[in-house]
C-alpha cells in the first residue's frame, strides 16, 4: 500500500494519490480528504485553493496513523469523532454506533407523522411525550428534540423527549450531543423498557427505537468491526429485540400512540406481523433512499393489559 512518507507532501500530492489509496483500503475516497482537512484543520476549500500546501512533519504523521486505522477496518467518523446527522454534528466513539443516513428516514417518518395530527385546540400548552430506545448517540431522539422544538412555538405542544440506552458510554456521549445542539432530553441507563413506568402520566406519545437488527449470520458484520456488535446484531434473524421492543409497547404507549422502528431490508413483513400480533392499526412500511423496506410504524389500538 502506497501511504505518502515523503518528507514534503503536498495536498496536491494526496489527491492524487487518494482514488488508488481508497481502492486499495476499500474506503470511500471521500474518507481520505475528509481525514487529510482534519487533520490539517481547514474547509474543504482549501483542498482547491491551497493544492501547494506542505503537511507539516506532525500533519503528516497524524494522517499516516489514521490510513493505518483505516486499514484496520476503523471507519473516518471514529477517527474524527464526529458524523453529521439530519444536518447536527453528533460526537461518536466505539461506544457507540455510527448514525447512518438511512436512520434520518426515521427521523423524517415520526416528523410527518407528529405533524399530520391534529392538534386540539387549548389556551394552555399540551405535553406531550417521545421515547428513544436504544439511544446510542442520540441522533434520533437529538434530531427530533431539535425539530420539535421549533414546531413547539407555533402549535403550543411542548415535548418531552426521553432516550434510554444500555451502555453508559453511549449515554454520556448522547448527553455531550444533546448540550452540544441545544436540546433537553432526559437520558436514563436502562435496558429497553426496563427503568420506565407504565403510570398514565409517563406514557408515550410516540416509541422510536432504530435497535440491533442485523442476523447473527450475516456476512456483512464483519465488515463493521469498529462497531459495538451489541447495538447491530440481534438473535432471531436479527428480529429479538424489535420483538420485545413491539410487545412492550403497549404498556407504554398512549392509545392512539405511534411506535416506529428502523429495521433490515428483509424484515418488513416480519415487523408488520409483530405490530399486528400486539395490538398495532395503521401499519405501514417506509422505505429507505436505496428503495428498500426500512422503517415500520403503526398506531396503538388498545391497552390489552388495562381495558
Ligand atoms: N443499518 C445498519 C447497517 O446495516 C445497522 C443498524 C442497526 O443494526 N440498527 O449497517
Amino acid at each position: 500500500m502506497t501511504v505518502p512518507k515523503a518528507a514534503s507532501i503536498t495536498i496536491e500530492k494526496i489527491k492524487q494519490q487518494a482514488p488508488q489509496m481508497a481502492k486499495e483500503l476499500s474506503v470511500p475516497p471521500f474518507w481520505l480528504t475528509d481525514w487529510l482537512l482534519f487533520v490539517i484543520g481547514q474547509p474543504s476549500s482549501f483542498l482547491i485553493t491551497d493544492e501547494n500546501y506542505q503537511l507539516t512533519d506532525s500533519e503528516l504523521e497524524q494522517f499516516n496513523a489514521g490510513i493505518i486505522k483505516m486499514q484496520q477496518g476503523i471507519p473516518l467518523a471514529y477517527l474524527t469523532g464526529e458524523q453529521e446527522f439530519w444536518s447536527l454534528t453528533f460526537a461518536v466513539n466505539e461506544h457507540t454506533l455510527i448514525p447512518r443516513p438511512d436512520t434520518e428516514v426515521l427521523v423524517e417518518t415520526v416528523l410527518a407523522w407528529i405533524n399530520a395530527q391534529p392538534v386540539a385546540q387549548s389556551e394552555q400548552t399540551i405535553k406531550k411525550r417521545l421515547l428513544d430506545l436504544g439511544t446510542g448517540s442520540g441522533c434520533i431522539a437529538i434530531s427530533l428534540a431539535h425539530e420539535l422544538k421549533l414546531a413547539d412555538k407555533l402549535k403550543q405542544i411542548r415535548w418531552q423527549v426521553v432516550a434510554v440506552d444500555l451502555s453508559t458510554e453511549a449515554i454520556k456521549i448522547a448527553q455531550h450531543n444533546a448540550v452540544n445542539n441545544a436540546v433537553d432530553i432526559e437520558f436514563i441507563h436502562s435496558s429497553w423498557y426496563e427503568a420506565l413506568s407504565t403510570q398514565d402520566e409517563q406514557l408515550f406519545d410516540v416509541i422510536v427505537s432504530n435497535p440491533p437488527y442485523i442476523d447473527e449470520a450475516d456476512e456483512h458484520l464483519v465488515r463493521l468491526v469498529a462497531e459495538p456488535m451489541s447495538a447491530l446484531s440481534a438473535p432471531n434473524h436479527g428480529l429479538a429485540d424489535i420483538e420485545h421492543i413491539a410487545q412492550q409497547a403497549p404498556k407504554y404507549l398512549k392509545i392512539g400512540g405511534l411506535l416506529a422502528i428502523e429495521h433490515g431490508f428483509d424484515q418488513g413483513f416480519a415487523v408488520r406481523q409483530l405490530f399486528a400480533d400486539n395490538d398495532f392499526g395503521n401499519i405501514q412500511t417506509v422505505k429507505d433512499f436505496g428503495s428498500n423496506d426500512r422503517v415500520t410504524l403503526g398506531q396503538l389500538n388498545k391497552h390489552p393489559l388495562k381495558s
